[in-house]
């Protein structure tokens, strides 16, 4: 990069610092884009007239709420809901609702904002779009839950619609809170629509969109392998999280051949150097999504597996590293024991999971690196797929929904080589990424006029 595209990114970024104080994951969101992009723009100056990147980082729309909801002992609770309309020039606003403690304005601007790129790369017509609350699922009973799903939606459902916005499940919102919405949607607007996607099978929801980050994400990095002959067959595989994307990443590992080695939450990780097998992997499942109980539990019936309190698993050597679970938990020192350890491809199936020294170490060492925008765009684009479904009124099978994630996957790859490849040969997934994505939105947003 020039001094002279240098001094353009700090000026811009300068601006997005001043119009949007204390809020730095969305910063860090922005500065990995602006630094792609600035350059392009400053070759293409019909962007730089119509201020497209000054637009596209100011969201169409921030609704903040409050959301007051009845423990069972009658205790009242009083929780902040959030809905960010980022951009609507490709298609409706799509992007999850996340209900974790941490959620706040800029946790949900960054998500918002790698939600338009992401959907864009998809070639889906999705805008993008994100929201939840900073309710804490954990430890709370199924009618608790119920009744904060009812405060959420009482409100989110004026501002949402099947051609407006159509949000989904993110961390903490999974099956059981998008039946509760759905349900009082419907209550609230007498309609019966496609308003949420992630539904169930037998109302509206898509075959392979409770699979589909997960497998996505593998689908990715299978591509990425192929790139240096590679496969998973025989590869060691870390990975961080056991939630919904976690759990069918390390599904769909298994079935490619590699050794799954660790699966972790917030209370710590567990290794198990004989690797977790489909069976061991469905006691996973039944740990995290029936008991709702902490991953800890895996090492009391699998006594050759130890569980590291506290910790993340990057120490672990292996060939593939998958970090799967939130934002900015892979730091430059993790990185650092992951190249050490021979890893050569790690692709996010979280948000944002690396922070950017880290992303810094792995391309100084020319591994292969996929941002999350990429490889984890498979759940969206199964979403996508979820409201065809409902606009037709009619159920694609298993096989067709798998296919179609794993050709849009096979697309994201060609458009991250295609706008990534530098002069040497090295794929800059994360510059193919960010430039794959920004076209087709900024182009869309020059065609709809000054809005
Ligand atoms: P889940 O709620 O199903 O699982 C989240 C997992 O991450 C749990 O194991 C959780 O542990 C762990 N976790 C959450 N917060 C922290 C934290 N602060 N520190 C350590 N571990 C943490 O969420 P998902 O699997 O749906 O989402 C995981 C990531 O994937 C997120 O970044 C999300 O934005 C992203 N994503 C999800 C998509 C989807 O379709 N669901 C689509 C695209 C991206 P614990 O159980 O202890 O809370």
């Amino acid at each position: 990069m020039t001094q002279n595209f240098n001094a353009q990114i700090n000026a811009f970024m300068k601006d997005v610092q001043s119009r949007n104080p204390n809020e730095p994951e969305f910063i860090q969101a922005v500065q990995e884009v602006a630094e792609s992009v600035i350059p392009f723009i400053e070759e293409n100056p019909k962007y730089k007239a119509a201020k497209i990147l000054e637009r596209i980082v100011e969201a169409e729309r921030t609704l903040m709420f409050r959301v007051s909801w009845t423990r069972d002992d009658g205790n009242v609770e009083v929780n902040r809901g959030y809905r960010v309309e980022f951009n609507s020039a490709l298609g409706p606003y799509k992007g999850g609702l996340r209900f974790h403690p941490s959620v706040n304005l800029s946790v949900l601007k960054f998500l918002g904002f790698e939600q338009i790129f992401k959907n864009s790369l998809t070639t889906l017509p999705l805008g993008g779009g994100k929201g939840g609350a900073d309710f804490n699922p954990k430890g709370k009973s199924d009618s608790e839950v119920m009744r904060f799903c009812q405060a959420f939606m009482t409100e989110l459902s004026r501002h949402i619609g099947p051609n407006t916005d159509v949000p989904a499940g993110d961390i903490g919102v999974g099956g059981r809170e998008i039946g509760y919405m759905f349900g009082q949607y419907k209550r609230i607007r007498n309609e019966f629509t496609g308003v949420l996607t992630g539904k169930g099978r037998n109302w509206g929801g898509s075959l392979i969109r409770p699979e589909a980050t997960g497998y996505g994400t593998v689908y990715f990095a299978k591509e990425m392998l192929i790139t240096k002959k590679e496969s998973f067959k025989n590869k060691n595989v870390v990975i961080s999280g056991s939630g919904n994307v976690a759990q069918y990443a390390a599904e769909k590992v298994i079935n490619f051949g590699g050794t799954v080695l660790t699966m972790s939450d917030s209370s710590g990780y567990i290794y198990d150097p004989e690797g977790i097998n489909s069976e061991k992997l469905d006691f996973i499942k039944e740990i995290k999504n029936i008991k709702r109980a902490r991953i800890s539990e895996y090492v009391k019936r699998y006594t050759t597996a130890k569980f590291n309190a506290g910790a993340t698993p990057w120490s672990v050597s292996c060939h593939v590293a998958l970090p799967c679970a939130t934002q900015n938990e892979l730091h430059e020192n993790d990185a650092t024991l992951l190249i050490n350890n021979g890893v050569m491809c790690i692709a996010e199936g979280a948000n944002m999971p690396c922070t950017p020294e880290a992303i810094e170490a792995f391309h100084s060492a020319k591994l292969l690196f996929s941002p999350g925008k990429a490889a984890n765009a498979g759940g969206v684009a199964t979403s996508g797929l979820e409201m065809s479904q409902n606009s037709l009124r009619m159920s694609w099978t298993s096989e067709e929904v798998d296919e179609k994630l794993h050709n849009i996957m096979v697309d994201i790859h060609a458009t991250c080589v295609k706008y990534g490849t530098q002069e040497n040969g090295f794929v800059d997934y994360v510059k193919g990424a960010n430039l794959g994505g920004f076209v087709k939105v900024a182009d869309a947003m020059l065609d709809q006029g000054i809005v």
